[in-house]
């Protein structure tokens, strides 16, 4: 169980052009406080804390070990804390604070390591950063964990087989893969009002998505979630990009329907299949709102499923053409 306290903002001196955290410009001492005090009201078990919303290694050393201090009345409870953070500014002290308060994973935000869409996005920091940042924190002894982002402006093919790459070299406890939404009030919300970008087609960069998720589950790399949150403040904050409430369940049935059309190419195309699949696929076959059925019965396939004892993303196809076995990591080989 994680507890999530969240900080907006707090610590990010820059401001990336895709961000509106809910603007606390002067988050006092006492709002942290009272918002730790409100998480912990009705706490009866031993828990990790969750430090989001900003940029950690941003605060400045004697405003962390301050934030720090308000958990002391829940020391008990705290078995560690977990944080999001841009992988600059790194200091020594920040880290003694973290290590010093029992820190174990630390999510490196890195949208892409290419270095001239960063400084477009306004990260102020670059690809190296995050490798630097990267090797000290392992260094240090902390779990490392990495969240992307796909279909930023600027964004080709080659970017996205770095963020592969690179997650595959680095092997992140787990990561979080975000599509680029674009949120009224931001820096990216005008050029998006003037023309001066237009979001890659929706389809394009849920592929993107699903070959970073596909390629970390068959590196043994977990994927902790899949698009914004939902919730009724964001919503009404999009104006355009790609979010959706169920992104996450896109990502996961695409890849389902690719693994099996693999499948359906080896047996040659038979029209009647039935699909021995995992109980908990079955929603992955069908697809959101019958996408995946109805890409199937205008390929002229009729499909039934069994679920099975087959392993999680594991399946078999029986046909009149014969049968075959499959799996969601026979797909997306980089
Ligand atoms: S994305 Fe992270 S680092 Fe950038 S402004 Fe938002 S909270 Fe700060």
């Amino acid at each position: 169980m994680v507890i999530p306290i969240f900080l907006p903002h707090l610590g990010c001196r820059d401001r990336c052009t895709y961000c509106h955290q809910g603007y606390i410009t002067d988050v006092s001492g006492e709002d942290i406080k009272a918002r730790i005090d409100a998480a912990f009201i009705h706490r009866a078990a031993p828990c990790d804390v969750g430090l989001f919303g900003g940029n950690i290694f941003g605060i400045e050393p004697a405003v962390l070990e301050k934030m720090f201090s308000f958990f002391e009345p829940y020391r008990d409870w705290v078995r560690a804390f977990r944080l999001s953070t841009k992988p600059v500014p790194l200091r020594d002290e920040t880290i003694y604070l973290l290590k010093e308060n029992k820190t174990d994973i630390i999510e490196l935000g890195i949208p892409t390591f290419n270095d001239a869409i960063l400084a477009g996005l306004n990260r102020a920091h670059t690809g190296q950063d995050l490798f630097d940042a990267y090797h000290r924190l392992q260094e240090e002894g902390f779990s490392v964990a990495l969240q992307f982002m796909v279909g930023l402006p600027g964004e080709n093919e080659n970017d996205i087989e770095n963020i592969i790459r690179n997650m595959v070299r680095l092997k992140p406890v787990y990561i979080r893969i975000y599509p680029l939404v674009v949120l009224k009030d931001t820096p990216l919300y005008t050029l998006y009002r003037t023309g001066q970008f237009r979001p890659t087609a929706f389809d394009d960069v849920l592929d993107c998505a699903c070959r970073i998720y596909a390629n970390a589950v068959k590196n043994g790399i977990s994927v902790a979630n899949v698009g914004l949150t939902d919730n009724e403040l964001v919503r009404d904050m999009v104006a355009g990009g790609h979010y959706h409430p169920a992104y996450g369940f896109l990502v996961q049935s695409r890849i389902f329907i690719r693994a099996v059309e693999i499948v359906l190419k080896h047996l040659g195309y038979p029209k009647d299949i039935t699909i021995i699949l995992h109980n908990a696929d079955i929603p992955l076959l069908i697809g959101h709102k019958k996408q995946n059925i109805m890409k199937f019965s205008r390929m002229g396939v009729t499909v039934k499923w069994v679920p099975s004892g087959n392993n999680r993303g594991h399946f078999e196809v029986r046909s009149q053409k014969g049968s075959a076995a499959g799996s969601v990591q026979d797909i997306y080989d980089q």
